[in-house]
């Protein structure tokens, strides 16, 4: 069978097949030392109809499908297995509709993030979930993800503002997960089966958003510390005095050195680490807290303190953020982002690991992570050629340190195949079971994105 010609027939003008334009989709942002595997091809489906008769023909012919969005995941999620077709959804880019009595949107997958909270921006709506590459994450990549981002601590992540789903399963029928509104526990939750599921289980071609209103101001502090160890203590102490602040960032000190060296906005290079603090609400309700948050800030031994003046100030320090990753791929030729969740009063103890891991094997390490949540992602700097062995041990260092703390492998990055290795040691026994049935459920053949995950 010519399986060109067969997928010609549903996406004829949307199709790549030779080996140097379709070479590039064998990668993804991760930069996993994992075998590169080519695809056959990479088809863009227009419509769910297409999406449909590509998973019928794929089922028929025991064909691997990898659905892929932009590829910005950081675990190997859209990395191609044996045999397998690259399912590539930008074609599906439509915000379809914005209700904003109900406070819902509707939206094709590929519609980027930051696209759709420019639109609501216009509504004062807001869509909380931020993988913090705006402009290219897409809703259908955090749904399959359960993204999350450094507003999770106050708003929750994907999981919590995902309605309702349509799916193309992996026979190619298509199903719709519930219903349009903003409660409704009629039958099992299934919509959220398929959020976080890495599309293993289905192919998402539509999704329904809950929306909430804008807040009305948003503040951001930076409080900077002698030690890492103070900035830890200090979040703790930040939410047992009753604050939920949006964001509760910790940066070390090489994140901050290295985002002031790419990207100058005036961050004070000399400290050891920074909280990086947003506030958002009614504006006389935000200056409020923002003084409470100040006197905690100076008895927890903040030595300086330094307040966004305005929405551009803001701005520019959250742009200056969301460059750490890029900042940090100037360093070497490689950088790996990992993410592990750990009880927050164990957050001083995994930090001081990382640390440890980064002398032990030699590996620029700058730490940063949505401390509220426990959530923590190390970066490392390196050259894969030279220092993959030293990597690979570091790696296994850390997510066993991880799970012996009562950690776990991710909070939002997901699995992929980066830390498949590592899945049997994070759950629970028959959990993994059922979640192994569940998968051979709805997808007997093992043709949706194989080898991720479990
Ligand atoms: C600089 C940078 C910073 C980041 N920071 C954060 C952060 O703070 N928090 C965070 O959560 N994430 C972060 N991320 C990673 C983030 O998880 C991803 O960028 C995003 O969630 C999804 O990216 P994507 O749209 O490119 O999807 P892809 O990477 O293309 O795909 C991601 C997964 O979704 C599946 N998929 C895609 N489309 C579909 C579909 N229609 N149906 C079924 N499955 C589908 C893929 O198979 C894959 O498993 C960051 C990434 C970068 C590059």
């Amino acid at each position: 069978m010519d399986i060109v010609n067969e997928l010609k027939k549903i996406c004829p003008d949307n199709l790549l097949y030779k080996k140097e334009d379709i070479f590039v989709y064998a990668y993804d942002t991760s930069q996993n030392p994992d075998k590169i595997i080519m695809p056959l091809a990479v088809v863009f489906p227009k419509n769910t109809s297409e999406v449909s008769k590509i998973a019928k023909f794929a089922y028929k012919n025991n064909i691997s499908l990898i659905p892929r969005a932009m590829g910005t995941n950081h675990c190997g999620a859209t990395r191609p297995s044996e045999k397998s077709i690259v399912v590539h959804f930008s074609k599906m880019d439509k915000i379809i509709k914005i209700d904003k009595e109900n406070l819902v949107a509707i939206v094709e997958p590929n519609v980027a993030i930051g696209n759709l909270n420019k639109e609501l921006d216009k509504l004062n709506l807001f869509f909380p979930p931020d993988p913090s590459n705006l402009a290219v994450s897409t809703v259908g990549g955090a749904i399959a993800l359960c993204a999350g981002g450094p507003r999770t601590f106050k708003y929750g992540n994907t999981k919590d503002y995902v309605i309702n789903l349509e799916v193309v399963l992996a026979d190619g029928s298509i199903i719709e997960t519930s219903k349009n509104l903003a409660k409704n526990v009629t039958g099992y939750n299934i919509t959220s089966l398929f959020v976080g599921s890495e599309g293993t289980l289905g192919l998402i071609t539509k999704a329904t958003l809950k929306l909430i209103p804008k807040p009305q101001t948003r503040l951001i502090t930076m409080a900077y510390f002698d030690s890492l160890v103070e900035a830890a203590k200090c979040v703790n102490e930040i939410i047992n005095q009753g604050f939920i602040p949006s964001t509760l960032d910790l940066l070390d000190k090489y994140t901050i050195q290295t985002i002031e060296k790419f990207n100058p906005c005036g961050l004070l290079i000399d400290k050891e680490a920074m909280l990086l603090i947003e506030l958002d609400g009614f504006k006389k309700s935000v200056f409020y807290e923002l003084e409470i948050l100040k006197e905690i800030l100076e008895k927890q031994g903040a030595k300086n303190i330094v307040q966004a003046k305005n929405d551009e100030e803001n701005e520019n320090i959250w742009r200056a953020r969301r460059s750490a990753f890029s900042a940090l791929t100037q360093l070497k030729p490689s950088v790996i982002t990992e993410d592990m969740v750990v009880p927050r009063n164990k957050i001083v103890d995994m930090i001081n690991k990382i640390q440890e891991l980064s002398k032990k094997y030699n590996i620029i390490t700058a730490t940063m992570g949505h401390a509220g949540d426990g959530n923590i992602h190390p970066n490392f700097a390196l050259d894969l050629e030279k220092e993959k062995d030293n990597f690979l041990k570091l790696k296994d260092e850390l997510f066993y340190y991880a799970l012996s703390i009562g950690g776990t492998l991710s909070g939002e990055h997901g699995v992929g195949t980066h830390k498949k290795k590592y899945i049997n040691d994070a759950i629970e026994q028959n959990a993994y079971k059922l979640m192994k049935k569940i998968k051979k459920l709805l997808d007997e053949r093992n043709i949706l994105n194989p080898n991720k995950t479990l």
